[in-house]
């Protein structure tokens, strides 16, 4: 339901559509690629007055709200910005939301909020994210922003993993009371908003101070500790932690296991390569200190939103000769359209039907080129997607200092080999009821990537909150 309703609104609606839209503005591609600031010049307080005014209050439920994953109350808030109320609509994100002004920068608006926006048939959608960026980052400025906390149940909650679900899980927790400690196998906490999403689409900093908001409203924190290798989840309940939320994410770099010299140097994993590239030395993982060695010509293989990261990582590293190397055509990489325009804006090139099959040493014994395959398109497989298919005797040299393989991630099985009665499926994701996140264990919940595969910042951060529910309401009934 929205806070107000679109009836008891007087909109021109016709005047509205007709307005003239300005898009998010963008730091010029040759600037931006010179540092890791931030690409998107946020919005200011005319800009996001003037462009909330473009929502046209479609009736109750408006199609943004049902596309939202955490169905924010986008037009109640529209109506608030346009009215300078910036604050109150910050606070409506903050209802339903437990990381609005994460979300507002990394969600893919144009397949959720902005793509279902009613304008999009003849005209250009309101762009709610970045209203929901600029609304809950001027409360935080003016205003700050403090979690509500309950006074103390006495129940102890041990969550596995700090990533969105796991911080979303353990906000909604404290918030109600509960004593939380989140354990994490990395020195910080954030997940893949750290250790994954550059910090040219999302600045640490937002991150970081949220982390502390969560801090201050009580949530421990104990780094380094590798649930299923350091402890247990067993051995959590030993401890006298009543229930136990598992958010480990699906963080496995996908290998080209038969493809020759993938252990060249010079050859590294998308995560390795992203996290080198993109973190700053104190919050590295003891196994990653080693500085990144990145090469005038680098090759990205993959298509998805990780390889976009990549090329426009390497841009910045300062490599010339950045390519994506796809074995189908830009009609069926699953990446959106949007990071690929950006990386190529930056200088990023892309050669389609391109199969690398063996990374190959120069005298040096370091990556020298990239043999290849060009790929022709063949029938489409089960989900549609018309499969690549070999042209045989069409190999061909692509040469490279750097190759980086982002092929997609896969769930790390340890905490479903490691706790017994958990159920887990394909390679180790959590069987969990997903409207609560409950598994096959009395008292242990999960939610986030490592139960949906990977999907979202907002879907695992949602994932997290319905676990807290259902948490909760598991306390309340329990009787130790
Ligand atoms: C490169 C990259 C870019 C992305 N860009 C976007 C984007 O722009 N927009 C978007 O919406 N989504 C994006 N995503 C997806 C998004 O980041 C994830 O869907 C989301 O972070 C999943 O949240 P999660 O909490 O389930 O898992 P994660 O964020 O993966 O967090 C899991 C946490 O658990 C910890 N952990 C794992 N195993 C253990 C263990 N055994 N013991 C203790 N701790 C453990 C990990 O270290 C990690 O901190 C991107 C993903 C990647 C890889
Ligand atoms: S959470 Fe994501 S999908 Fe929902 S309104 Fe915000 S930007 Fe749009």
């Amino acid at each position: 339901m929205q806070f107000i309703p679109s009836e008891t609104l007087t909109v021109d609606r016709k005047a509205r559509v007709n307005m003239p839209f300005y898009d998010l503005e963008l730091r010029a591609p040759d600037v931006r690629t010179c540092d890791f600031e931030d690409v998107v010049i946020t919005f200011s307080s005319d800009r996001a007055m003037l462009e909330a005014a473009r929502c046209i209050h479609c009736p109750d439920p408006a199609p943004c709200m049902l596309a939202c994953p955490a169905h924010n109350d986008i037009p109640s808030a529209m109506w608030l910005i346009e009215q300078g109320r910036f604050s109150e609509a910050a606070d409506l994100y903050h209802q339903t939301s437990s990381l609005p002004e994460i979300c507002g920068r990394v969600c893919p608006h144009e397949a959720l909020c902005q793509g279902s926006c009613v304008l999009n048939k003849h005209h250009t959608p309101v762009l709610c994210g970045g209203l929901e960026t600029f609304a809950v980052d001027y409360k935080r400025r003016s205003d700050g922003h403090i979690l509500p906390v309950a006074p103390p149940t006495g129940k102890r909650v041990a969550v596995i993993g700090a990533g969105p679900a796991g911080v979303a899980c353990a906000e909604q927790l404290v918030r109600r009371g509960h004593d939380v400690t989140i354990f994490e196998s990395k020195p910080a906490a954030g997940g893949l908003l750290v250790y994954g999403i550059p910090n040219f689409k999302l600045p640490k900093d937002i991150w970081f101070e949220k982390w502390e908001e969560f801090e201050r409203a009580g949530v421990k924190f104990v780094p380094n500790t590798y649930i299923g290798k350091d402890k247990t989840i067993d051995q959590l309940f030993a401890d006298g932690f009543q229930a136990v939320f598992v958010g480990v994410g699906s963080e496995i770099d996908a290998k080209m296991e038969d493809t020759p010299g993938t252990d060249l140097p010079g050859v590294y994993e998308a995560t390795d390569f992203l996290i080198r590239g993109n973190v700053e030395p104190r919050l590295l993982p003891a196994d990653m200190n080693e500085p990144l060695e990145v090469g005038r010509r680098v090759v990205v293989i993959g298509g998805g939103d990780t390889a976009a990261d990549c090329l426009r990582t390497a841009l910045r590293l300062g490599s010339e000769e950045v390519t994506c190397l796809y074995r189908r055509t830009e009609r069926e990489m699953p990446g959106g359209k949007k990071d690929r325009a950006m990386a190529k804006e930056e200088g990023a090139q892309y050669r389609f039907l391109t199969q690398p099959i063996k990374f190959l040493a120069g005298e040096d014994g370091k990556l020298a080129a990239v043999e290849c395959l060009e790929m022709k398109l063949g029938e489409p497989d089960k989900k549609g997607r018309r499969k690549p298919v070999p042209i045989e005797g069409s190999n061909f040299i692509v040469e490279c200092d750097t190759a980086v393989l982002a092929l997609g991630y896969w769930p790390d099985p340890v905490i479903g080999k490691t706790t017994p009665e958990l159920e887990t499926h394909d390679w180790g994701l959590v069987t969990a009821d997903q409207a609560t996140g409950r598994t096959s264990r009395p008292g242990v919940f999960s939610g986030g990537d490592c139960v949906t595969g990977p999907d979202l910042v907002v879907t695992a951060m949602v994932g997290g909150r319905k676990a807290a529910w259902a948490i909760d309401e598991y306390l309340k009934n329990s009787q130790n």
